[in-house]
């Protein structure tokens, strides 16, 4: 199996509608340890991409990425915003210029995206942010890269997954980076609003997939 422009484009919407159903969502995790405006970022973010994909759709996959990374730059504000649009724009170089994209440059993307945003964020993992969903679900697509026959939704199932449970462990920590490091101990019990984002974003690509 693989994945065309338009695939991608199909897939960055059924995103832009899971981070529009679950804004409040977000923006109450970030009022609890944040300033609470992380749904409203990510929502902005993704009506933009869908209102740029409306207009024309790239013509590669990389292109799409591309569009979306220089989108969220442009529009969001904040941590997340860069963050994000790093992300996007490293999977964006990594898969290239090719009409399609296969399993191994999914795969690859997503390394790329947790690389560009460790690169440019500094976080660790524990660190209680989007790094500790994103190391996660690297960790589980490459795994699941390794079986014979895994397709593209299989490795996007794996990440989404390993995503989930990845943002889930930050409920535990103490945050060290971003907003939330300012309230130290307090952070704690709390779930990381960029680790849930980073997890339905996954799992929107991988139901897109399938
Ligand atoms: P802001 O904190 O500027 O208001 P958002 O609320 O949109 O931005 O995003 C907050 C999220 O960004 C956090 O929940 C965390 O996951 C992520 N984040 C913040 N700083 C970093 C960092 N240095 N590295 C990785 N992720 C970070
Ligand atoms: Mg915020
Ligand atoms: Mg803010």
């Amino acid at each position: 199996m693989s994945c065309t422009a338009n695939g991608v484009a199909d897939a960055l919407r059924a995103a832009a509608a899971v981070i529009a159903e679950h804004r409040v969502e977000l923006i109450e995790l970030d009022r609890a340890i944040g300033d609470g405006d992380h749904g409203e970022n990510m929502n902005r973010g993704f009506v933009a991409i869908v209102s740029s994909l409306d207009t024309a759709v790239p013509e590669t996959p990389g292109a799409v990425l591309k569009l979306a990374a220089t989108t969220l730059i442009s529009k969001v504000g904040g941590a997340a915003g860069p963050l994000y649009g790093t992300a996007f724009l490293r999977a964006s170089t990594v898969v290239g210029t090719g009409s399609e994209l296969d399993t191994a440059a999914v795969v690859a993307g997503l390394r790329a995206a947790l690389e560009g945003v460790q690169a440019r964020g500094k976080a660790v993992e524990g660190d209680k942010t989007m790094v500790d969903a994103l190391l996660a679900a690297v960790a589980a697509a490459e795994q699941a890269a390794g079986a014979e026959g895994v397709d593209i939704a299989g490795v996007l199932t794996a990440a989404a997954d390993g995503a989930a449970k990845g943002a889930e462990s930050t409920v535990d920590m103490v945050a060290r980076k971003g907003r939330a490091s300012y309230l130290g101990e307090r952070s704690a019990g709390h779930l990381d609003p960029g680790a849930r984002s980073t997890a339905l974003l996954l799992g929107s690509l991988a139901r897109a997939a399938r």
